[in-house]
């Protein structure tokens, strides 16, 4: 099972949520892409499911973990202009399912944001990588926010409790999957890679270790655009599905 050919982007795109499990997911995948956005005059704003807590590579007391994670992704998230993060609570890192509790949190969240596009992870495995993109909190969170937005945050009479709250059904017309089998949709990042590399040094506990960091992802973006047609340039690649 794979992805059909990427669709046409929306031109007229005012509002982004980027729905990730883990505090750095949206940055290894999509922080050069995020920040074009930002620059474009997009309002995009992140949502995490976690806060991380089963992460790190040092001796850090376990316990200090999610507030040092948070603290770190709000920090990546200010390196590329982004001013809205958010964490959902009761998700602990490394046990997220695609269950209707977190479909419906993500509904909220949808209807409070009204974004025309989302930014989530693959809900399909990469066979060929499993370590990382495949992650099962990756694939859960994909597939939780890909339920979220098609039926539940468009359909009126889902949750009638959120509509008499004052949040109305929405529907998110694109989704933008990352770390997802074959992605063919390349965007250019070589002039926003700075920016990517700050929101990633500003993971101190997942990046630290990494001495090649910036060599590292050089390598991985430039073969990337390489071979989706954009040779000596830097790209992060998706899959853009529509949903009506
Ligand atoms: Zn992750």
């Amino acid at each position: 099972m794979s992805f059909p050919p990427s669709a046409t982007p929306c031109q007229d795109v005012q509002r982004v949520l980027c729905v990730f499990a883990h505090p750095d997911d949206v940055d290894f995948g999509a922080a050069g892409t995020v920040a074009h956005w930002v620059d474009q005059g997009i309002e995009v704003s992140y949502l995490l499911v976690t806060r991380g807590d089963a992460g790190g590579f040092d001796d850090t007391p376990r316990e200090r973990m999610p507030a040092l994670r948070e603290a770190e992704q709000r920090a990546a998230a200010a390196a590329v202009g982004v001013k809205q993060v958010d964490f959902l609570e009761g998700y602990a890192d490394g046990s997220v399912t695609p269950s209707l509790q977190l479909r419906k949190e993500l509904v909220a969240a949808i209807r409070r944001a009204r974004p025309d596009r989302i930014l989530t992870s693959s809900p399909l495995r990469r066979w060929d990588r499993i370590a990382g993109p495949s992650h099962p909190d990756h694939l859960a969170v994909g597939e939780a926010t890909t339920c979220a937005v098609y039926p539940d945050a468009r359909n009126q009479f889902a949750h009638p409790e959120f509509a008499a709250a004052g949040l109305d059904a929405w529907t998110v017309r694109e989704i933008w999957y990352a770390g997802g089998p074959d992605p063919d949709h390349a965007v250019d990042i070589t002039d926003t890679f700075d920016r990517k590399l700050a929101a990633l040094r500003a993971h101190v506990s997942q990046t630290a270790h990494l001495t090649e960091l910036d060599s590292m992802l050089r390598e991985r973006l430039a073969g990337l655009a390489e071979s989706l047609g954009l040779p000596g340039r830097l790209a992060e690649a998706f899959t853009v599905v529509h949903t009506e």
